[in-house]
């Protein structure tokens, strides 16, 4: 698995331990909040050919995770850095992939794949497949994950490696990042109102009105939805993420009521992305008999207990400088 350092692959490499399987993680760092449960892990910059081949060496399946990223302040400062890097390792992973003669190989997409043009309104209709051309992504963040699910199909039909495709929803839980700048919006907030809480001064800032919306899923159910697809005959890109659309002021009062306490947003000018974006889950739940199951109060819960958690320990002042 690449990106087994990361947010994602890290609960991944968990989740197919439990499930039977010896894992290979690769990723340029160790996990940063508790150790790895693989089996192997090698510590490899996969914008480089020859360690791509080394890191797909004797598997079976590649579960290909590793990207240049961030939430929205950072993909949308560093166009150039992330679609040079992430083409330079999708690119190498899969032809390094295919000359080890894998069987299986999943590619972790994108809902930042879908063209702005459909995401104009905070009152967005969800987002099906086949929405994703003519293509317009917003970002360069995009435009690669969308050239490289070309790429994983043309390997399928041209050279009979068996390819999946998943498009994430903001996936968000503990042990992910949630503070430095490339944090995503529900650890962001988190963060924020852990800060809030322990000071004593609640003014939380958000970024723009706040009225932006998004759908957000926990982290426990993409990993059951990675590993149902790369076991089903399922070959096109498939949305995995939850259908309920909130926007980002009531998330900031979900987050703080789950803290108890009460907020006051300060909103600031910042990058926000596209206006509103929801996923449409009826190919997901045609294609898998499933779809996720964690409510965003739990999944919120659980994840802001732990990062109370880490700001508690690395010290309200350094937390809100670090952010
Ligand atoms: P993450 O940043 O926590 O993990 C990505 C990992 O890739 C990091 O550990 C990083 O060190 C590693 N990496 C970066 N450059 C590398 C290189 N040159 N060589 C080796 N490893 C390198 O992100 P995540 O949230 O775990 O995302 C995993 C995958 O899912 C990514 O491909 C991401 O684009 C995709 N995705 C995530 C979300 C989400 O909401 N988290 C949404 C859509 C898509």
């Amino acid at each position: 698995m690449t990106g087994a350092g990361g947010f994602i692959g890290h609960h991944l490499v968990s989740y197919l331990k439990r499930q039977g399987h010896w894992v290979r993680g690769v990723d340029l760092k160790l996990p940063e909040f508790s150790s790895t449960e693989a089996d192997d892990f090698a510590l490899l910059d996969l914008r480089r050919w020859e360690n791509c081949l080394r890191a797909t060496e004797g598997v079976e399946e590649v579960y290909a995770l590793a990207a240049d990223m961030g939430g929205m302040g950072f993909i949308s400062a560093h166009h150039a850095q992330i679609l040079h890097s992430n083409t330079l390792i999708n690119f190498h992973t899969i032809e390094a992939a295919r000359l080890n003669g894998v069987k299986r190989y999943l590619y972790t997409s994108s809902a930042c794949v879908y063209p702005e043009y459909r995401q104009n309104e905070t009152a967005v209709t969800p987002l099906r497949e086949e929405d994703v051309y003519p293509a317009q992504p917003q970002d360069a963040y995009g435009w690669e994950k969308l050239l490289t699910e070309r790429l994983c199909i043309h390997y399928r039909e041209d050279y009979g490696l068996e390819t999946r495709i998943v498009r994430f929803h903001n996936i968000f839980g503990p042990l992910g990042t949630w503070d430095g700048g490339r944090e995503k919006a529900p650890a962001a907030m988190c963060r924020k109102v852990a800060i809030a809480k322990l000071s004593g001064n609640h003014e939380i800032e958000i970024w723009g009105d706040g009225e932006q919306t998004r759908s957000f899923c926990y982290i426990d159910d993409c990993v059951v939805g990675i590993y149902r697809l790369m076991r089903s005959d399922f070959r096109e890109p498939l949305n995995l993420g939850q259908d309920r659309l909130i926007s980002i002021n009531q998330l900031a009062d979900l987050v703080a009521s789950i803290a108890g306490i009460r907020i006051t947003k300060k909103h600031v000018v910042g990058p926000q992305g596209v206006r509103g974006r929801n996923s449409d889950n009826n190919r997901l739940r045609a294609v898998l008999g499933w779809e996720p199951q964690i409510s965003l109060e739990e999944g919120l819960g659980r994840t802001y207990a732990w990062i109370e958690e880490m700001v508690q320990r690395k010290g309200v002042a350094r937390a809100r400088t670090a952010a």
